[in-house]
């Protein structure tokens, strides 16, 4: 019997690899790809939501708590963009590890400058930007910021690969001031668009160009047919490069307006593989500041 037992534990000490891979639970897309450039083989990730879907209106499924449930370490947006699920995951996977305060409970925008900050949350009409602005993803100088603090978070939590995740931390810089040179000679600077929704102000931030107006009143609110008559005015008196939308938010809306002005509609992707092409957050950044042209 105690051959067997010793036999039996030998198995279970053969099968279990030294170490152990991560398990990353990322909500958005483009924050998976982020941990699987940084994390490499000594992650597995699972993303919650697909990049086709609206990030702002996600419900909770009972597979997202299975992947918060078994998860080192649950890395999101913030700024409450998840505040639809968020909240369910955290109670519902009884998952301690990914609680609030917890070094698996990962909030990427505690390391950005935020844009359009609120002194206090606010959610009057149906406004899904009360923190702020929470579309810093298509910002370079944010998502370094993210990257910087994600390698610190993975090291803290996984000292044993500390080294490698500084390595690869190392290649995605030098990986991104090689972008940033290429982007810097797109000529966006002076341009101006409208917009659909409030996604593109930290590129128009870091890349010069403007956004006049948008379709949405406020952020998460459709518009009133007086604030489209408005709009029309606007776009006969302006020159105006384009109307940006994203696939999943207000393209119908956008190629109504088209038809009656003449504004020419730009598809943004509003994440990683959102459109064919946009296979991790790099070339995500090549589509999207390619299709401003
Ligand atoms: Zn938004």
């Amino acid at each position: 019997m105690k051959k067997l037992l010793f036999t039996f534990l030998m198995v279970i000490v053969i099968s279990t690899p030294a170490h152990a891979k991560l398990n990353v639970c990322a909500t958005l897309p483009w924050i998976g790809s982020l941990a699987a450039d940084l994390g490499k083989d000594k992650v597995n990730i699972k993303v919650l939501v697909k990049p086709s879907q609206d990030p702002h209106f996600i419900e909770a499924k009972p597979s997202m708590i299975l992947a918060a449930r078994d998860a080192d370490i649950l890395m999101y947006n913030g700024l409450d963009l998840e505040i639809g699920y968020l909240p369910l995951l955290f109670e519902s996977s009884r998952n301690s590890r990914i609680q609030p305060g917890q070094p698996g409970n990962f909030d990427c925008s505690r390391f950005v400058n935020v844009l359009e900050k609120q002194p206090t949350a606010d959610r009057s009409m149906g406004d899904v930007h009360p923190l702020g602005n929470p579309h810093y993803h298509f910002s370079p100088s944010n998502v370094l910021r993210v990257a910087r603090g994600m390698t610190q978070e993975l090291s803290n939590i996984d000292p044993g690969n500390s080294s490698f995740y500084r390595t690869s931390l190392a290649s995605f810089e030098e990986r991104l001031r090689n972008k940033q040179t290429q982007w810097a000679k797109k000529s966006l600077k002076g341009k101006i668009f409208i917009a659909y929704h409030k996604y593109f102000e930290y590129m128009a931030n870091e890349f010069g160009f403007k956004i006049v107006d948008y379709v949405e009143p406020k952020p998460g609110i459709p518009p009133s047919a007086g604030h489209i008559e408005k709009l029309i005015e606007t776009i006969k008196k302006t020159k105006i490069d384009g109307l940006l939308v994203t696939p999943s938010y207000g393209k119908e809306e956008a190629e109504a307006l088209s038809k009656k002005t003449g504004v020419r509609v730009i598809i943004i992707p509003q994440d990683v593989g959102s459109v064919p092409g946009t296979n991790d957050w790099f070339s995500f950044m090549d589509t999207v500041l390619s299709s401003l042209q």
